[in-house]
């Protein structure tokens, strides 16, 4: 992330010489752009350099009328969505169509992610009006479809998704590092693209590129709408034949992540708090976690009466015992981080000393791949509880 936060100073430079470069029209738009970045990010004392995007044509799908997702129906009109990769769309979705309505679970990951998923909801499951949308978790991947919804339509997550949301989110650690990652993914492309002899390997780096450049542009898009219907620990709504309970079982993943849970169809969405392990390289991202308290949340996930689970990420699956694995992950890496702490090891250090290589059987080589950004996350927790 350091290589690409440059000081305010540069970038204004860098924005002058710029600006000198374009006409009237293009003038505008930029500095509405760099007014933009400026408040979203300007509130650490630094700003993101996009150098080279500005430039990009201002599309934000890529698709061509392709389809940005997949459905598949895994219960009666309760259809899994997942993003197909003509665009970006990072996280899963669940539409249930109800006797006059429909709800959807998690708004995908921006407004034009979300534009067509709407649309597609539409032309392949049904057309009947979305009236509830769930937000599992306050994070952008999920959450940054929410605007394309008005008031008439209830978006409901726990408090502490509408707290995060109103709270500069997209200054916000997990979204920011996130978004700040995508301008150097752009020109590595370009890079590449540049060098490339294989027509084949070129058109396909050509349409990564594009797809990656429409996912920039979308993100600039983004108005974080929250949820107007909060709920603390549990909620149940009845509606158009259908039973839906939102469960808080602790905190996990982030502060407030919700399970959405379909009693007579045994099916639990589990958001990120738990993304399961079907293909041995699934772990949650940790960096808004509660690590700590992560294991008994998981275990009152287990009180729920589920056969399948669908993750936020990854593909519905139905072996419990995999949450046993999570739990046992989390346990160890807390006690690691925690000792390490304890001995003055930094959190920087600390970050290639955790050694969680015994749980490869689960999650393969992401055990060798801690995120720095999970044991600084994990050494907030422990200032907080024990200070030094
Ligand atoms: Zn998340
Ligand atoms: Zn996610």
């Amino acid at each position: 992330m350091s290589s690409i936060i440059i000081q305010k100073s540069l970038v204004r430079r860098w924005l002058t010489e710029t600006l000198d470069n374009h006409n009237e029209k293009r003038n505008v738009m930029l500095k509405a752009r760099y007014g933009y970045l400026r408040r979203a990010w300007g509130v650490l004392g630094v700003v993101l350099v996009v150098t080279g995007v500005w430039s990009a044509a201002q599309e934000t799908d890529p698709t061509d009328g392709k389809a940005a997702y997949r459905f598949e129906e895994i219960a009666e009109d309760v259809w899994f969505a997942t993003g197909s990769g003509t665009m970006t769309t990072m996280s899963n979705s669940l539409v249930i169509v109800n006797d006059d309505h429909a709800m959807l679970v998690d708004t995908s990951v921006t407004p034009a992610a979300a534009r067509k998923l709407i649309a597609e909801i539409r032309a392949e499951v049904t057309d009947k009006p979305i009236h509830y949308v769930f937000n599992t978790h306050f994070h952008f991947d999920h959450a940054h479809g929410n605007q394309l919804f008005g008031d008439d339509v209830q978006i409901i997550g726990h408090d502490y998704v509408r707290v995060q949301h109103l709270a500069n989110p997209l200054a916000q650690r997990t979204n920011r590092t996130f978004s700040a990652a995508i301008p150097p993914q752009i020109e590595r492309l370009k890079a590449q693209i540049a060098e490339i002899n294989n027509a084949n390997d070129r058109a396909q780096l050509e349409v990564d590129l594009r797809v990656r450049e429409a996912h920039w542009n979308a993100i600039q898009e983004t108005v974080v709408k929250p949820p107007n219907v909060t709920y603390s620990d549990t909620m149940t709504l009845v509606k158009g034949g259908r039973e839906v309970q939102l469960h808080f079982v602790g905190r996990g993943h982030t502060g407030g992540d919700t399970m959405v849970f379909l009693p007579q169809e045994r099916i639990v969405f589990t958001g990120d708090f738990f993304v399961g392990s079907p293909n041995a390289n699934a772990l949650p991202y940790m960096g808004d976690g509660f690590v700590d308290e992560w294991p008994s949340s998981l275990q009152a996930l287990k009180g729920l009466d589920f056969d399948v689970i669908v993750p936020g990420h990854g593909t519905p699956f139905s072996d419990r015992s995999q949450i046993d694995d999570l739990q046992a992950y989390l346990r160890d890496l807390w006690s690691q981080a925690a000792d390490l702490r304890a001995q003055g090891v930094s959190a920087e250090d600390a970050v290639s000393r955790i050694d969680l290589t015994q749980h490869e059987s689960n999650y393969g080589d992401r055990v060798r791949n801690v995120d720095p950004r999970a044991i600084v996350r994990i050494y907030e927790r422990l200032q907080i509880q024990h200070p030094m």
